[in-house]
């Protein structure tokens, strides 16, 4: 099978470590180094020069990091004297930071993609979008779908739009890119192909209305497989790994039992099963924290009728440092009921909210239940909250309930939220969550962009005076995160913890606003594994 975009050969390990020794940069190491023969963890990184911010309590920021057996073992100004012949890595100055942690994304829906899904959060014009596209195919089979499913906006793009049929046709296979907010696109090779199959195809390439549920539902019954859905599994996680992230807590999709036609549609039985086959083979580019979604109708009969199995049968937070599960996110389903029988078998929930209304219904709901069944030890969330007031704030943050933020560079509207200035001046928990996969982008630096300068994809205001600065921004989505996964040892950089970081190509604290949108990593480390390695000149 040819299969150069996916080949376990990517994930580094001790001999990758090795050849970080000999320069660091000088060549993409991963494409070429074999499997290690000795565990990965046998041999330590030492990291110099860098401007780390270790985000720990005092926010210290250190020139060395020590690596080893998984985890920081030293980190100041002299942690090379406990180095003992680790690989040294000059970083000559660049900024470091934890690995990012994404407290609510759908990752797992983009990892079951049909097609050679391929991300386009990191490219501003459709010129550099169908570079990457012509990229991608190149080490596609001929005739295979390159696809772009979900976190891709037509606002990112200076035309406002996606690429037409005659852009996308400068790409050598059939393409299909389907935007989070509604329609898509192909060109010549996929609308034949498509149209073959009975989906209905305007002569720009463009595919709208109920022919858009009927090409997605297509393209999965066709293309996917268990192997392409590790392929796309793999591709997801390496992706954002090369953007810093290295923890996702996926929050779940609509359940199907077989292929449909909606972005946020999947079977929830089954999905996570590339990802469990990819734990398997060895290590991931990436941490996956697993929540089950439910959507019982309140007063079914019988009662709770996939909740309640699950709350028997499934085990919160069970699993290892790669793959562990969590609770029921992001809905909770069986209305108060099921609020109920989450808290009574101890168990976290979470619910997300759109609106004002909405949130104060969850609030309402969860106060009722609490009285009868104190949830505050349960770290229970409530997810991408709208612009609020402080006095909600305080019945959440009476109950234990944190709320997560995000969610902000395709949204339209004016003062839509969530309130993070207020937010952070009160003691409720907070965290980072982009909740990309379906609806919006995971890419984080496009929501950072967001959160400190108030604006979406497009340049427009969207949160008022409500923005943060950059150390609360990455604050949010490295510490403050502890709690959400309830993992004391992730999020920062200090002795003892999950050697987890991101080596930039920028000083996110000091660029440009508009060049935060495009900061990446050029070393990230997960659990001291080297996952992405674009070389630092
Ligand atoms: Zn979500």
């Amino acid at each position: 099978m040819k299969n150069e975009g996916f080949s376990r050969r990517h994930f580094l390990g001790g001999a990758a470590i090795a050849a970080l020794g000999r320069g660091f940069g000088v060549e993409r190491v991963f494409a070429q180094a074999p499997r290690p023969a000795v565990p990965d963890d046998a041999t330590d990184l030492l990291l110099v020069n860098g401007s780390i911010h270790t985000m720990d309590a005092a926010n210290r920021v250190v020139s060395q990091v020590l690596l080893r057996n998984g985890r920081f073992a030293a980190v100041g100004n002299n942690a090379a004297a406990q180095s003992r012949g680790a690989r040294r890595v000059d970083l000559k100055g660049k900024t470091v930071i934890p690995g990012l942690i994404d407290a609510h994304n759908h990752i797992v829906l983009v990892g079951n993609r049909p097609g050679w899904h391929t991300p386009l959060e990191h490219v501003f014009t459709i010129p550099d979008a169908i570079a990457v596209l012509k990229k991608r195919a190149a080490g596609v089979p001929a005739g295979e779908f390159v696809t772009t499913i979900g976190p891709v906006a037509a606002m990112q793009f200076p035309e406002k739009r996606l690429p037409t049929l005659m852009e996308l046709d400068a790409v050598d296979r059939p393409v299909y890119i389907q935007a989070a907010q509604g329609g898509a696109r192909t060109n010549t090779l996929g609308k034949a192909w498509l149209e073959s199959k009975g989906v209905a195809v305007a002569a720009d390439g463009a595919i709208a209305g109920p022919a858009l549920n009927l090409a997605l539902k297509t393209l999965r019954q066709e293309l996917l497989t268990p192997e392409t859905r590790k392929r796309g599994a793999h591709d997801a996680l390496q992706y954002y790994a090369a953007l810093g992230v290295t923890t996702h807590r996926d929050c779940g999709a609509f359940h199907a039992e077989g292929p449909e036609g909606g972005v946020a549609s999947e079977n929830v039985y089954t999905m996570h099963n590339p990802f469990l086959a990819l734990h398997r083979e060895g290590p991931m580019p990436a941490r996956l924290r697993i929540e089950f979604l439910h959507q019982d109708p309140p007063n079914a009969t019988p009662p709770l009728p996939t909740l309640a199995p699950r709350l028997r049968n499934s085990f919160p937070f069970f699993g290892d440092e790669w793959i562990r599960t969590g609770g029921i996110a992001e809905f909770t389903g069986g209305g108060v009921d099921g609020l109920r029988a989450i808290a009574k078998a101890g168990w976290r929930g979470e619910d997300h909210t759109l609106n004002l209304a909405g949130v104060t219904q969850l609030i309402k709901d969860r106060e009722t239940v609490n009285a009868e069944i104190p949830i505050s030890g349960l770290r229970w969330i409530i997810s991408h909250i709208p612009a609020f007031p402080a006095e909600l704030a305080d019945r959440t943050h009476a109950m234990g309930i944190g709320v997560l933020v995000g969610w902000g560079p395709t949204r339209t509207g004016t003062n839509v939220g969530p309130p993070y200035r207020m937010l952070m001046t009160h003691p409720i928990r907070k965290g980072y969550h982009s909740d990309g996969g379906d609806i919006t982008v995971i890419n984080p630096w496009l929501n950072f962009y967001t959160i400190v300068t108030g604006r979406n994809l497009a340049g427009q205001p969207i949160l008022g005076d409500q923005t943060l600065t950059r150390q609360e921004m990455l604050w949010l989505a490295t510490a403050a995160n502890k709690w959400f996964i309830w993992e004391d040892d992730l999020g920062s950089i200090e002795a003892g913890n999950r050697a987890d970081l991101a080596v930039l190509d920028r000083n996110c604290f000091t660029v440009a606003d508009e060049e935060l949108k495009a900061t990446r990593s050029l070393l990230t480390v997960v659990g001291g594994r080297v996952v992405h390695n674009d070389g630092v000149a």
